[in-house]
């Protein structure tokens, strides 16, 4: 379905993302105060327990994901409850140790344990009890959504999110997309009450492990205090907001042209008419908003089937690139053990994923590989968090984990930068490069996806973050939904949102508790990072035409970031991949530099922002 790599594009990982373990430790029983000693023996005990209950976990996880029958589900929901409470149990039992004056890694392990669950549950046992079904029933609702409508003989069509996507994608009929977008959207509503629910017990649960709210928990991750990151994440943000209010502009002028009357001059786009459910990513409108003269470019797709590339040659390629970079080659359990097309008879998921089994070398991907471009793309973004996960294998189990959550997502997304003519010429898929003078139309592709979705990623969790804190009400909760999506996106929905409306939980991240800031900040790494390897590759030129193909030197300062792993605030992972201590989206603007002088050519005399 659509364009959704990157973005959808899971990685799994046995660390402690997902921590497990019995959770048995006497000598905590015993009132007094803890010491030092005491901290490292608790610490020593959780890591081996961890791990260990990681792998039987990893693996219920692979067998149902690559074969989904009622008995895998239910073999992997129970490993995933029992290591769900005890880690809840070691957080718990973490905060004993609170203020206590520790050596540095001991200090930085026990603040992970506390920080990396993504679902605390109340000490109540009931509450807890409560809180897993409620998530559990929201993810069940949200998976059984359809959207149906009169068929073809009477008879009545239900199209399921697969299926909706693409309607979305591929449909030019205003009418059709608003009804598809309305049938999607009213999966929400059912969902209000649990997901109000979740909020109270969700809570409860980190206010058990001493954060202030779940939000507030989820924005511990990253070096730093709560609030301060909810900043850093609004500066990035103004950065490229210039950029993104040209793109959105020309983009609506354009659509215009197809649409008429029902895409205002001045005012926001309506929702369902960029290709993509959630307008979150653009690029399947392409055809509708290329620039007028734009030459088609490259066709990756096309290419990959001339030279009648499989499945497992496009991973073999993307292995290549990394083994250009100086990374050893995937062992051969890889190549046995993932799931690269999608079989025919039994039912899978085919969402693509990465993994990393035993937290040493029994990685994988799952994906039903289809020859193309975009599958192409996506390839190298699993591959990048194989690799990854390799590059800090030798870190204690707690420390098993990028540097910060956006870390993850980003590094095959740089690797995947590199995909220029250049490169693909080097290997052979294509014979002549085009001339950059057709940029526009390849950038105007990569910003219809990579730049529309920066501010996306951010209204996610300014939305959940304000209702986590009591900021957001439940009786304006749809309301501030939409006024935070016009702040940042400038999209309004299509019609009118009566009093039940609960369209954040259309969103399959909001009803399944996945944080979204990562994307964000992965979109923004991604750039900088790429700039970062080129410039140590010693590759001169426009940066969108640079490619790190075959440079150790890239290669070395890579890996030293990524061998780092969690064991290090991520500040250090960045300095030795970039030379610089923060986050930074001038790298965009560079990359975009030509596409910006162009938009804001076509955009002379336009209305800009809504
Ligand atoms: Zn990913």
């Amino acid at each position: 379905m659509g364009r959704q790599r990157g973005i959808l594009g899971a990685w799994v990982l046995a660390g402690p993302l997902v921590l497990a373990g019995p959770g048995v430790w006497p000598s905590l029983a015993q009132g007094g105060k803890p010491t030092a000693e005491e901290a490292r023996k608790f610490i020593d005990e959780v890591e081996t327990r961890l791990a260990e209950m990681s792998v039987e976990t990893a693996k219920a996880d692979w067998v149902k994901s690559t074969h989904i029958t009622d008995d895998t589900e239910f073999l992997s929901a129970a490993a995933n409850r029992r290591q769900i409470a005890v880690a809840m149990d070691y957080a718990k039992k973490a905060t004993r140790f609170d203020g206590l004056d520790l050596p540095p890694d001991l200090a930085r392990k026990l603040a992970l344990l506390k920080v990396s669950i993504d679902l605390p549950a109340p000490s109540d046992e009931r509450k807890a009890k409560e809180l897993t079904e409620t998530v559990a029933r929201m993810e069940g609702g949200y998976g059984k959504g359809k959207w149906c409508r009169p068929g073809p003989g009477g008879k009545e069509q239900c199209l399921d999110l697969n299926a909706l996507g693409k309607l979305m994608a591929e449909s030019r009929n205003e009418k059709e997309l608003r009804e598809a977008w309305a049938g999607w959207h009213a999966v929400g509503a059912p969902l209000k009450q649990d997901y109000l629910r979740y909020v109270e017990l969700s809570n409860q649960g980190a206010r058990d492990l001493g954060f202030k709210d779940l939000g507030a928990m989820w924005r511990s991750r990253y070096d730093m205090p709560p609030d301060a990151f909810a900043k850093e994440v609004d500066r990035l943000w103004e950065q490229v907001r210039p950029l993104y209010l040209s793109l959105h502009a020309y983009v609506r002028k354009r659509l215009r042209e197809t649409y008429g009357e029902a895409v205002p001059a001045k005012g926001p786009i309506p929702a369902h008419l960029l290709g993509n459910m959630w307008a979150q990513q653009w690029g399947n409108i392409y055809p509708l908003v290329a620039p007028k003269d734009a030459d088609p470019g490259l066709d990756v797709t096309t290419r990959l089937k001339a030279k009648g590339l499989t499945e497992l040659e496009m991973v073999r390629t993307g292995e290549r690139f990394f083994a250009s970079l100086g990374f050893a080659a995937l062992p051969q359990s890889f190549w046995q053990r993932s799931l690269f097309v999608k079989p025919r008879d039994r039912e899978v998921v085919c969402h693509a994923s990465a993994w990393d089994v035993d937290n040493r070398d029994d990685l994988r991907i799952k994906m039903c590989i289809e020859i193309t471009g975009e599958d192409f793309d996506t390839v190298h973004h699993e591959l990048g968090h194989n690799f990854y996960q390799r590059a800090y294998n030798q870190q204690p189990f707690l420390f098993l984990g990028s540097a910060h959550d956006g870390f993850h997502e980003a590094i095959g997304d740089t690797v995947a930068l590199s995909i220029t003519p250049a490169y693909l010429k080097q290997i052979g898929l294509i014979d002549g490069e085009p001339d950059p003078s057709k940029d526009v139309g390849l950038l105007m592709q990569l910003a219809l996806d990579k730049l529309a979705f920066l501010p996306f990623g951010l209204v996610v969790d300014q939305w959940r973050w304000k209702l986590l804190s009591g900021e957001i009400t439940a009786e304006n909760a749809n309301a501030e939904w939409w006024k935070l999506r016009q702040k940042y996106q400038g999209i309004a929905p299509p019609v009118s949102r009566g009093p039940d409306a609960f369209d954040a939980c259309a969103k399959y991240h909001v009803p399944a508790n996945v944080p979204y800031t990562r994307y964000f900040l992965a979109h923004i790494l991604q750039f900088q990072f790429h700039k970062a390897l080129t410039d140590t590759a010693g590759v001169k030129g426009p940066v969108n035409r640079r490619s790190i193909y075959g440079s150790k030197a890239a290669g070395d300062r890579l890996k030293r970031a990524l061998e780092m792993g969690l064991s290090r605030p991520w500040p250090d992972a960045m300095e030795a991949m970039t030379g610089q201590r923060q986050m930074d989206a001038r790298a965009i603007l560079d990359y975009f530099a030509p596409l910006k002088k162009w938009l804001d050519k076509q955009n002379k005399g336009q209305a800009i922002g809504w």
